[in-house]
């Protein structure tokens, strides 16, 4: 494997290895790209099978954080780190504290997050030793459980499919699927039935569903029913892939909008179809920004009210995603990288004005 092709063939800025005898910490930190803003992302703690693995992941997740970051209009760049470790076994305060000082090191070019395998409790540990860290329980000043944030965000996002395909944002009476009826989910039911959307729910853990029920008044569909559903909105809210080949013939979709990560099998393929078909398609890493926002916000001093306020342009965000998709007839996702690589390249250009040139040639003046 070369290391540095790989890096430069995805345009990361730095890669770095770190490693720690006495807690056995094996973990990789890649930061993307700084041009809008620090590298913000979640620090990921998973049983790779090989070293390689890890590298792929942490390269992949880094870049995509730049791009949610830049199309979300925060000053944020993006990163990704990973630990190479079993979370069920080898989770321990001083493993973390050790990646803690890693991440101090860095002097706030990488700020971590909560990820799969890591929550908040970790991150307090990781706060012991850096104060470059987000998501750190509210009892610390810091933003606690980002899901509220995300489902108001997919909520927001909803409104703004809508509004793009039946010319007003109305939800009452639309017939809405969630696949998963977890944080991000359960939450999203609230804000759907409190619009009066007549909500279908599908969960693999049926009491999970039992809130949205009972007081949403949703209807339980059985999991793999949930593609087949004659609704006019398709929220995936539970796993990644789930638009592909086998389920994109079933849909009778208009709008799929949801908060689930990567929900595209393939990128470039089943984008394209579901344009192909008809449907409009929400990004993904649009449309959930708003755990992203939440955390970005703890970075300028935390505050609830602003982290909603930021996380309502997601409805902007999106119609514009569309208007460029439409102009240009170009795939959604593939609309909303644009947007985010110009943003990008913009702030590149303003970088040429030197602030630090000029500040060195002052000193020189008046210091003589
Ligand atoms: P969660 O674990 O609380 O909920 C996921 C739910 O999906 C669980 O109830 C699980 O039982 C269910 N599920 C799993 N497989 C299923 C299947 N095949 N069919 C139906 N249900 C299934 O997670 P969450 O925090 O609600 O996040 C949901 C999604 O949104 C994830 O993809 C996550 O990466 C993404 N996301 C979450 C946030 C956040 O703030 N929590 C932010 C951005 C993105």
């Amino acid at each position: 494997m070369n290391i540095f092709e790989l890096i430069q063939k995805q345009g990361h800025e730095q890669v770095v290895f770190c490693y720690d005898d006495s807690t056995g910490l094996k973990a990789i930190i890649a930061i993307h790209n700084t041009v809008l803003g620090p590298a913000l992302g979640g620090v990921r703690m998973w049983k790779y099978e090989k070293e390689e693995d890890a590298l792929f992941d942490v390269l992949r997740l880094s870049k995509a954080m730049t791009y949610k970051a830049a199309v979300a209009g925060l000053n944020l760049g993006g990163g990704k780190a990973v630990i190479i470790g079993d979370p069920q076994t080898q989770r321990s305060e001083a493993l973390f504290r050790a990646f803690g000082r890693f991440v101090q090191s860095l002097g706030g070019r990488y700020i971590t997050a909560e990820d799969v395998g890591t929550d908040e409790k970790v991150m307090e540990w990781i706060y012991s030793e850096t104060k470059y860290v987000t998501g750190i329980p509210e009892s610390l000043g810091g933003s606690g459980n980002p899901a509220p944030v995300t489902a108001y965000g997919v909520y927001v996002g909803i409104k703004a499919c809508v509004k793009e395909v039946f010319g007003n944002e109305s939800l009452a009476g639309k017939k809405v699927a969630i696949q998963g009826a977890g944080q991000v989910g359960r939450f999203l039911c609230q804000h759907l039935a409190k619009d009066g959307a007549k909500i279908y729910i599908t969960d693999i853990i049926p009491e999970k569903v039992k809130q949205c029920v009972g007081e949403y008044k949703a209807e339980f569909v059985e999991p793999d029913k949930i593609y087949d559903i004659d609704a006019d909105i398709f929220a995936p809210c539970a796993l990644g892939g789930i638009i592909n080949d086998d389920t994109i013939p079933r849909f009778k979709f208009k709008i799929i909008a949801g908060g689930a990560n990567n929900q595209l099998l393939d990128e470039d393929k089943h984008d394209r179809m579901l344009m192909e078909k008809g449907i409009l398609y929400a990004p993904d890493y649009v449309i959930n920004a708003g755990g992203l926002i939440n955390v970005g916000r703890e970075v300028e001093g935390y505050n609830k009210e602003h982290a909603m306020k930021k996380a309502e342009g997601i409805y902007d965000t999106l119609m514009k995603v569309f208007e460029v998709s439409k102009r240009e007839n170009i795939p959604t996702h593939v609309a909303s990288a644009r947007i985010a690589e110009e943003r990008i390249m913009s702030a590149l250009k303003i970088k040429k004005i030197s602030l630090d040139t000029t500040k060195a040639s002052l000193e020189r003046r008046y210091h003589r």
